[in-house]
């Protein structure tokens, strides 16, 4: 066996196991929703012979796809199925008096993580009041589309965006602060007024390390290819 298919066994093998998160063992070849992603994963390396970003977008993009028309029986908000395990009701919004900074929340999600019930990002974003200023924004990472509308919410104000992932430069948050610009309200340690305080990015990575690690170095280098800085790290 080649290299290369050793590789795409090793990958549909991957994406095949990515998207086991029921409780029942289960014949594989009777899951109709891995056989859909290996049917699918099998005609773009073979057929389409997409390479590179294009392969994983597509790969990526179907599998959501896969998801939302196989796991219709999930609940919206927490990702349980809706009838027997739901757990909103453990998990209500925050109420809008206790979130006052302007502080949002862009979540960039691994595309394996999407629709996961275990998943632990999906809370955050369930949790964060629903308002006219936008607390949160979930990204799913390979879904087409999604990386562009991502990295323009981050060009929006650079100096005011932050990642959080543990670089070996990564900052304090008195670190953060004192890098600001000298007129940045956030360098304000005593009762900022949140009405002039300017909107705080905040990035997390949802996945697995090596698919957290895998977002945070595509991260660095589209960014550094589009000009767009580079958000420091706390
Ligand atoms: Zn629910």
């Amino acid at each position: 066996m080649s290299r290369k298919t050793q590789r795409m066994e090793r990958e549909n093998e991957t994406m095949a196991s990515s998207t086991t998160t029921t409780t029942h063992s289960r014949n594989r070849s009777s899951h109709p929703e891995k056989d859909n992603l290996r049917n699918y994963s099998k005609l773009v390396k073979e057929e389409l012979c997409l390479q590179g970003i294009e392969r994983f977008e597509a790969i990526a993009t179907k599998t959501v796809e896969i998801k939302e028309s196989h796991r219709t029986n999930r609940c919206k908000r927490c990702w349980h199925d809706k009838l027997t395990r739901c757990i909103c009701w453990h998990i209500p919004p925050l109420p809008e008096e206790q979130v006052t900074l302007p502080v949002k929340i862009l979540v960039l999600m691994h595309y394996k993580e999407y629709l996961s019930a275990g998943n632990d990002a999906k809370l955050l974003l369930a949790l964060l009041p629903k308002t006219a200023k936008q607390r949160s924004q979930l990204y799913v990472f390979g879904k087409r589309g999604e990386w562009e509308k991502f990295q323009d919410e981050c060009s929006i104000d650079p100096t005011h965006t932050i990642m959080l992932w543990p670089a070996e430069n990564a900052l304090t948050i008195e670190g953060f602060r004192s890098q600001l610009p000298e007129d940045s309200p956030w360098r304000n340690e005593h009762k900022p007024i949140p009405e002039r305080l300017p909107t705080l990015r905040v990035i997390l990575l949802d996945g697995v390390y090596s698919q957290a690690r895998s977002m945070f170095k595509t991260i660095k280098r589209r960014f550094r290819a589009n000009n767009v800085p580079v958000p420091p790290c706390k």
